[in-house]
């Protein structure tokens, strides 16, 4: 994503527009990247047709934007989908976890965050929010070398990122952190924002990577430290994400400890804003959800790690002003699918209150809604110009095979709903990032 571009104008069969998929929907990308124009060819300022980079049989729409990603825990699929002592839950899973985490070195971490990014790619995303804890090779001198490798295997994949670099410095409340986690540790802010300084003057020159601060949890960080890294990213302008109430575990702990639910301690020590992502929010209660949600705040639901780990169902439903605050993530990777994401974000609700349309919109409609959380929401939760194709933002897209075979029988008016619960990902023809196309599975 670092060679010069030309300027380029795309129309495909079909291009979503906000509000519908319409033909004759013109794309001008200028040479940094980002979309110059929109024009339509019956309004008489389309470019001359020599000009035209016609995609026949493809309906456009805006990249997918991955909210949130541990892409190293893409070493974990097929590993710990046995029980044969007992029930597993996300506390024997994190054990698997930090297996892997121990035995990781920089070459093979590389290697799966690069196979994780470009399976993002094959699957529609365009932009990865990557929540970055695991830093050290050698935790004894603090190197960071580890968030150097992520930037790297994303310039590679090439896949547009956010880094949201993590501040951990407890093992859960009031402990230390031990064995494995230690590759985790900012033991101090100074540390951590000398850090996000560093990273700083390392990212890609082109705007395909950012950074974000993040506390990693409740359990990793003490609400003084929450608040005093949440006030600082404000002032540098930075999104801020935080695991929260993934597990009634977490949230008892934080009760004992603090008096409080995790949630109810964010909304009464931290101004919520839309540049705060909370991630997860499964066992949230209704009205904090409201509360958050009517701040700004954005959810970033994960549904099929969610399920893989046992976590249970958000109380989406329950809370309409939080539907329009929804952002996806991928999470831990078990499967990497933002159609898969986006549908179980409906199918969960719709499992858990025994009604159909859980997420619909004023106008009974739940594709859109969907659709949104898959790309604007995701933007907005990263502090990224995408999400949307329109003048100014990053010309990122996605571009949908019409005539694959999940698709069939799909018309413009009803190829959303049949992409989004029926398509398969290999409907994904191919991905665009900043202007630059890559073919699925190449
Ligand atoms: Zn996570």
């Amino acid at each position: 994503m670092s060679e010069d571009l030309q300027s380029h104008v795309f129309e495909a069969d079909l291009t979503w527009t906000g509000t519908g998929f319409e033909p004759g929907v013109r794309l001008h990308v200028d040479a940094g990247g980002r979309f110059a124009a929109v024009t339509r060819t019956d309004a008489g300022q389309a470019a001359p047709d020599d000009a035209v980079t016609r995609l026949p049989r493809r309906a456009l729409l805006p990249g997918f934007v991955n909210a949130h990603s541990h892409a190293f825990q893409r070493g974990l699929r097929g590993l710990g989908e046995t029980f044969p002592a007992a029930a597993g839950d996300f506390w024997s899973w994190r054990e698997e976890m930090y297996a892997l985490v121990a035995r990781l070195y920089e070459e093979r971490l590389y290697e799966l965050c690069l196979a994780a990014f470009r399976e993002m790619r094959d699957a529609g995303v365009t932009a990865v929010g990557e929540f970055h804890y695991l830093h050290h090779h050698d935790p004894d001198r603090l190197d960071f070398a580890f968030d150097d490798v992520v930037l790297a295997a994303a310039a590679a994949a090439p896949i547009r990122i956010v880094l949201l670099e993590v501040f951990y410095a407890a093992g859960g409340i009031g402990q230390p952190l031990t064995g494995a986690q230690r590759r985790f540790a900012t033991p101090s802010p100074e540390v951590y924002w000398a850090q996000v300084d560093r990273l700083a003057d390392r990212l890609a020159g082109d705007g395909s990577q950012s950074l974000g601060a993040v506390a990693h949890s409740i359990r990793a960080a003490t609400p003084d430290q929450v608040a005093a890294l949440h006030a600082e990213a404000r002032r540098r302008g930075l999104p801020f994400h935080m695991h929260v109430e993934e597990q009634r575990q977490e949230i008892d702990a934080c009760r004992a400890a603090y008096g409080a639910r995790p949630m109810a301690v964010l909304l009464d020590r931290l101004e919520i804003s839309d540049a705060f992502t909370a991630v997860h929010c499964t066992h949230t209660e209704p009205g904090h959800l409201e509360r958050f949600a009517a701040a700004g705040g954005n959810v970033c639901v994960c549904p099929l790690t969610e399920a893989n780990l046992g976590d249970g169902i958000p109380p989406l439903a329950a809370v309409p002003a939080a539907r329009d605050h929804l952002c996806l993530g991928s999470d831990s990777n078990a499967r990497i699918s933002m159609l898969e994401e986006a549908r179980w974000l409906e199918y969960g609700q719709r499992l858990a209150g025994e009604r159909r349309g859980a997420l619909r919109d004023d106008a009974g409609r739940v594709g859109p809604g969907l659709l949104a959380a898959a790309t604007r929401g995701g933007a907005r939760a990263l502090g990224l110009d995408a999400g949307e194709i329109e003048p100014g933002r990053w010309a990122d897209l996605v571009a949908v095979d019409l005539d694959h075979p999940s698709l069939a029988g799909a018309e413009a008016d009803t190829l959303l709903d049949a992409l989004l619960l029926g398509g398969a990902d290999g409907a994904v023809a191919a991905t665009c990032v900043g202007g630059r196309w890559r073919q699925s599975g190449g």
